[in-house]
């Protein structure tokens, strides 16, 4: 208990600390934190602790803190909400040169981001870093960040890192510069993020293009998770037992902008209330694209949340 007070003192000091980077955002959102500490009597202690551990469920999903691996797959939850709030996004860059999933008969388990050697590249959500490692045939300088909010986030290619292991680190922060090291061609960034080891793709979270998360929170389910997983692997003819995550993560990066740039897939988070026709409207496609993309039937219900492909 005392551990965990001290933890968020520190973390306090630290917003506290790195106030003038951002300004007024961070002022307003410090303020509400600023009166609790004041009020620091057991009931408000009670409350600050509970609010903590809210705030980083990154605690109950990983057991360990570990420097070892760049990540290693453990237990997945039945289902997880990863908060998006407070994010910031890694880049500038609104250019993708490569999407998540089958590449060249290998799986791709990131976004490529267009960068050129030197941009600033920053820490998608506060958390601790945990690794900071230059690996020749794979990611080159890349670092590991572990958020408060569950999610590991991983920054490959870097020409500089600007952190160290162990380091905290606020949505925002520097951490390294963008490059073209380890099995690259091309300075890009090549951005993943991963829950309890296992690469989701940061598209169904991040849109680049428009600078923004797709919504406040990702809903993981495993169940759903391993479904396609498994429909990916037997797309690619690869057995779903067979496939370690270790050597399908090779950067085969391509510098320029895919070409097929437009047909890019595109997701829609299903709201309450909308149907396929409403969805097919505000996208500007039809029912009967989506339903094709999405292996649905003119019986298919629409679940709030449900992620659709929509191009
Ligand atoms: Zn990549």
């Amino acid at each position: 208990m005392i551990k965990k007070i001290k933890i968020f003192t520190i973390l306090a000091i630290t917003t506290i600390c790195a106030l003038p980077m951002k300004g007024q955002d961070l002022l307003a959102r410090q303020a509400p934190v600023d009166r609790k500490m004041k009020a620091v009597d057991s009931v408000a202690l009670q409350r600050l602790i509970f609010t903590e551990n809210f705030e980083s469920p990154a605690e109950d999903l990983y057991e360990d803190w570990s420097n070892k691996y760049a990540h290693h797959e453990t237990a997945l939850p039945d289902s997880f909400r990863i908060s998006l709030k407070d994010f910031c996004m890694p880049t500038t860059s609104r250019v993708l040169t490569s999407n998540f999933g089958a590449r060249w008969g290998r799986q791709h388990k990131g976004l490529d981001i267009k960068v050129y050697i030197g941009d600033t590249i920053r820490a998608a959500f506060s958390g601790k870093v945990r690794i900071v490692r230059y690996e020749a045939r794979g990611y080159g300088k890349y670092v590991v960040i572990r958020h408060h909010n569950g999610l590991e986030t991983i920054y490959g290619h870097m020409s500089k890192q600007l952190v160290t292991e162990d380091q905290e680190v606020r949505a925002g922060d520097p951490i390294g510069l963008g490059g073209n090291t380890g099995r690259s061609t091309g300075s890009h960034l090549h951005f993943e993020t991963r829950l309890c080891g296992v690469a989701l793709n940061p598209a169904l979270m991040f849109d680049f293009r428009n600078q923004d998360v797709v919504d406040d929170y990702y809903m993981f389910h495993k169940d759903s998770y391993q479904r396609e997983s498994a429909v990916a692997n037997r797309l690619r003819g690869v057995n779903n037992s067979g496939l370690s995550s270790g050597d399908d993560d090779i950067e085969m990066a391509n510098a320029a902008p895919v070409a097929n740039y437009a047909q890019e897939s595109r997701f829609h988070k299903v709201k309450k209330g909308e149907t396929l026709y409403s969805i097919a409207r505000k996208r500007g496609t039809s029912v009967d694209a989506i339903m094709k993309l999405n292996h649905l039937k003119k019986t298919s219900r629409l679940q709030p949340g449900q992620i659709l492909k929509y191009n």
